[in-house]
């Protein structure tokens, strides 16, 4: 074959800029997300967006930070030219949210694109357009408020290729919208304004109270998320995570309520999705997704930004300390939402239904409430006995807690009248019926308490299971025949890495040769899975999240099966006394307020609500 051999050229700057722009500016969204990182980080506290026809045809940024002098503009708009560093080791510690120095430019190769800007210093405000060939105008004085303003005209419109990739203007508008509430979500204290086409699309004002910042996420996520949601916080060593944490009863088909900002960064990683999915594992329903914007900081040192072109990734130092750091956080946070929990911490209604001023976890954890149960202690133990009576299996996980006196007499008809003399009543009140065998209708302070004995059950008998694990050493089952496993060279490797981590759950796997490896023996409760694919699926967790927790899910699959099917049935008939263990078994055990799918186990009506119901005045 012949090749014409053709000369090298310098490309033209205007070229580069073209090509460079493809990784920044794909669509409408992509620059709008790069004119308001720069307003954020011009300290702007007011942002005004306006859109046409999904910002192909327009799209303004107008801040009101800190702004460019008239002898930096033109310097704005060429590549690779940023005030935010200056020297290689400033990549290590950035604190704002660009620092590439491209995107003006990577903009005003591929549109029209107009800056108008003030300093505070300056008598008056300056104005620089880009023509194609990236020839910047002189400044020229106009007017403008302290503050800039950047305006892209027909995006795309010397680059048509780029322009077919677009999609409708509903689409874009979508993305920018989207782009805009990321925004509205990690900077509270920036009031900001849409308008799409000449109408007003939202407004967000600055948000600096609890009440305030609960409505903008209201505002932004939707009132359904902002009611089926709690508030925590927690920091330990440098780092913090802390957000607003949607219930698991409140879980999505999709993964489009899912905000993580890492230092005010909206970020898509891998390892985060991976430690969610996992704190949430055991309460969410197979192929539901749980909602939540979260929050997570930590030194700039110790997290590289320099990673993708659009900068929505970030690369950890210690992916290992921030996976178990945000898992470990969540999961503690979704186990407290038992009843004892929502008791002291929100209203009892659904469980975690709604509480305007949401609850913060890990520091106070309901102190009167434990007063409340020393108090109860005889009569839970009472309760204890005659639920293992019922469920035919000896109390392990939550004897020890209890540790009764003893001695006291049984307590027992303490169904409604009693109750309801009694000053402290447990969380969720005590039994008084059964209904249709199904159901179990308690009273408790607030009103009436109606629990699904099974799913309550369920999960009771779940956790215990899993805490028996736990606490023993997990049995390893030899397999008659070896299972020989073709694997990549990297995958065998791992297997040698990873051997005492193997060990550790019951598995007998080595590596054969350079690309096999073998089975000899599993973990006696993972026995009759599909052996080949969990190996395979722990594999390639190990590679590219650094450690798996595959082995663990399966392992609670197969608990939680195990549960379901040894938990009380519907139809059974239980005595107030079976009831009332159940109940406060629920209190203690971790969790109870969601069963193993992901659904309630027991709701509340408080008496208000009774009273609604009856037009009872009080
Ligand atoms: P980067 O943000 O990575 O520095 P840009 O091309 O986005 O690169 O912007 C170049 C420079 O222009 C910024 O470093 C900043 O100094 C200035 N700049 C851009 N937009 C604004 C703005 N809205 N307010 C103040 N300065 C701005
Ligand atoms: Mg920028």
């Amino acid at each position: 074959m012949d090749i014409v051999r053709k000369p090298i050229k310098q490309l033209k700057e205007q070229l580069i800029n073209q090509i460079a722009a493809g990784e920044v500016i794909e669509r409408p969204a992509s620059l709008l997300k790069e004119l308001l990182e720069n307003s954020i980080d011009a300290g702007a506290t007011l942002i005004d967006i306006e859109a046409e026809k999904g910002g192909i045809k327009r799209l303004t940024v107008r801040d009101n930070g800190c702004g460019i002098a008239k002898d930096q503009l033109g310097l704005a708009l060429s590549r690779h030219a940023t005030s935010k560093i200056a020297r290689f080791d400033d990549l290590f510690r950035i604190n704002t949210l660009g620092f590439r120095g491209e995107a003006l430019p990577s903009i005003a190769a591929v549109s029209r694109l107009r800056i108008t800007s003030r300093v505070a210093e300056a008598d008056s405000a300056y104005e620089v357009e880009v023509t194609g060939e990236m020839a910047v105008s002189p400044p020229r004085p106009a007017a403008h408020a302290l503050g800039t303003t950047v305006e892209v005209l027909d995006l795309f419109y010397n680059t048509p290729a780029r322009r077919k990739f677009l999609r409708t203007e509903k689409t874009e508008f979508k993305q920018c919208d989207e782009v805009i509430r990321r925004v509205a979500l990690s900077h509270f204290d920036i009031d900001i304004r849409f308008t799409y086409d000449g109408k007003p699309v939202f407004q967000t004002l600055s948000a600096d109270s609890d009440i305030t910042r609960n409505k903008r996420v209201a505002r932004l996520c939707g009132s359904a998320f902002a009611e089926q949601c709690v508030y925590f916080e927690e920091s330990d060593g440098g780092m913090t995570l802390s957000g607003w944490m949607g219930l698991p009863t409140y879980s999505r088909s999709q993964r489009d309520l899912q905000y993580f900002f890492v230092n005010g960064r909206a970020v898509k990683d891998n390892l985060i999705s991976h430690a969610v999915r996992r704190a949430y594992h055991d309460v969410m329903y197979h192929g539901r997704h749980p909602a939540f914007v979260l929050f997570y900081s930590m030194p700039p040192d110790q997290v590289d930004v320099n990673v993708h072109p659009a900068k929505s990734e970030v690369r950890f130092n210690d992916t290992r300390s921030v996976h178990d750091y945000i898992y470990r956080t969540l999961h503690r946070a979704i186990a407290q939402l038992s009843p004892e929990q929502s008791e002291t911490q929100f209203p009892l209604s659904t469980p975690g239904h709604n509480p305007s001023v949401p609850p913060v976890f890990g520091t106070h954890q309901g102190h009167g409430q434990r007063a409340a149960q020393q108090q109860f202690r005889h009569l839970v133990q009472e309760q204890l006995l005659a639920y293992e009576a019922m469920s035919g299996v000896p109390e392990t996980a939550v004897e020890h807690r209890l540790q009764a006196p003893g001695g006291v007499g049984p307590d027992v008809g303490l169904a409604s009248g009693v109750a309801a003399e009694r000053q402290d009543i447990p969380p969720l009140g005590f039994a008084i019926a059964q209904i249709k065998g199904v159901y179990i209708l308690a009273e408790n302070k607030e009103g009436m308490v109606i629990v699904d004995m099974h799913a309550a059950h369920e999960r009771i008998t779940y956790e215990r299971l899993k805490w028996e694990r736990s606490e023993q050493s997990i049995r390893s089952q030899p397999l008659l025949v070896p299972v020989n496993l073709n694997v990549s060279t990297h995958e065998a490797a791992l297997v040698e890495t990873y051997g005492e981590h193997f060990v550790a759950l019951g598995f007998d796997i080595n590596r054969l040769g350079e690309e096999q490896v073998v089975i000899r023996a599993v973990p006696e409760l993972l026995a009759r899975v599909d052996l080949e694919r969990l190996v395979r699926d722990v594999l390639s967790d190990l590679q590219t999240m650094g450690r798996s927790s595959r082995i663990e899910e399966a392992n609670n699959e197969i608990l939680s099966s195990v549960a379901c099917h040894g938990s009380v049935r519907a139809n059974r008939r239980l005595t107030i006394e079976e009831m009332n263990a159940l109940l406060r078994q629920m209190e203690v055990v971790e969790r109870s307020g969601q069963c193993n799918h992901g659904r309630p186990t027991w709701m509340s009506v408080p008496l208000a609500e009774l009273d609604k119901w009856f037009m009872r005045g009080r």
